[in-house]
């Protein structure tokens, strides 16, 4: 980006003189998803701007930013999203600069909300208001949506669609809530990728997702609704907590301190992650089994599936339902898997 200081009378407050101070100041104390990785220094005569714009991208380079990694779910849009005063209450893809899809959105590049799988979706006033508001942390937000703009989520049966209407679009979690709470096996359409999900305590549900999903051995990874419960699982170190919190949201892999049947069988160690969209918060919050199995949702070799024909097809036989987001994944996302440290 071009940066001069003010011309003399400006109101605008001067730069810092030396590039150091101005990168130290770039990185927020309270945004913990943004990294400077470089900075390179060109001189270049003064051209007389006197505001701050994000310009739309000309798109005549090639590009050489790095597209960011999907960020889990913030402290900010989380609190929004279960405040009935807040309009994206209960939205399940509420996000903001901090949090929410990137890499999984990004169908060209420059990364502009029309090159995303957004696209689709025009902005109504509210988000459009927020997305030019330099104030705002949905100042351009690509992905930034609203239950009155925005995709939406539905749910799957075998045979039978039920889709959700305006109104009606907390109907299809608390069901999936309750399909996961008598044992059912969902396909849950997540950042990256569908999922296969159930109650890691019911070894019945446990067993026949592994039979289904003809993995007799490998481990299934566990979705934990809490910190708290994910500590009674795994024995984890501050540094391992502190990774499993953080907004790239892993499974963290070391040793189990508890058994539970079918999910790891020979060995001891168990895989656990936080729930990190809006979808997990409020299938949790809908009364979702507290521990769930969170597994790619594809058969044993298979690349997860991660776009809804395709998932529909190939997940038939495998899941009792899928719970369907609207919003495309353009690529497919895998999990990381991280070791906890001894
Ligand atoms: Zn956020
Ligand atoms: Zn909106």
């Amino acid at each position: 980006m071009p940066i001069e200081q003010p011309r003399a009378g400006s109101s605008l407050p001067p730069l810092p003189n030396s590039t150091s101070r101005l990168a130290a100041n770039a990185q927020a104390p309270d945004s913990s998803a943004s990294t400077i990785t470089a900075i390179d220094v060109d001189a270049a005569e003064p051209s007389g701007l006197d505001d701050f714009v994000i310009r739309a991208s000309e798109g005549r380079d090639q590009p050489t930013a790095a597209i960011s990694p999907d960020l889990a779910l913030c402290a900010r849009c989380l609190r929004e999203l279960f405040d009935p005063a807040d309009p994206r209450y209960h939205y399940p893809y509420i996000n903001c600069t901090d949090c929410g899809p990137r890499y999984s959105i990004v169908l060209r590049l420059p990364y502009d909300r029309a090159a995303t799988t957004m696209a689709a979706w025009p902005m109504d006033a509210l988000c459009a208001c927020e997305y030019h508001d330099p104030a705002s942390r949905r100042f351009h937000a690509q992905p930034v949506a609203c239950g009155e703009c925005g995709p939406g989520y539905w749910l799957a049966m075998l045979d039978e669609v039920h889709q959700s209407g305006v109104e009606e679009r907390l109907g299809p979690i608390p069901h999936a809530a309750r399909l996961l709470q008598a044992g059912a096996i969902l396909a849950i359409k997540g950042l990256g990728g569908y999922h296969l999900a159930c109650d890691a305590r019911n070894p019945d549900a446990v067993a026949a997702l592994r039979n289904r999903k003809f993995r007799k051995e490998k481990p299934f990874a566990l979705m934990a609704r809490t910190i708290e419960l994910a500590r009674t699982l795994v024995e984890l170190s501050p540094a391992a907590e502190a990774v499993l919190a953080s907004p790239a949201a892993p499974i963290v892999l070391g040793p189990g301190r508890v058994t539970l049947p079918h999910v790891a069988p020979g060995t001891d160690e168990l895989g656990v992650m936080l729930p990190y969209t809006p979808l997990h918060h409020l299938l949790f919050a809908a009364g979702a089994p507290e521990l769930l199995v969170m597994t790619s949702a594809n058969r044993s070799s298979e690349p997860i599936a991660y776009e809804d024909a395709d998932a529909r097809e190939r997940l038939a036989g495998l899941a009792d339902g899928l719970l369907v987001g609207e919003r495309p994944i353009a690529r497919r996302v895998e999990a990381r898997l991280i070791a906890a440290e001894p």
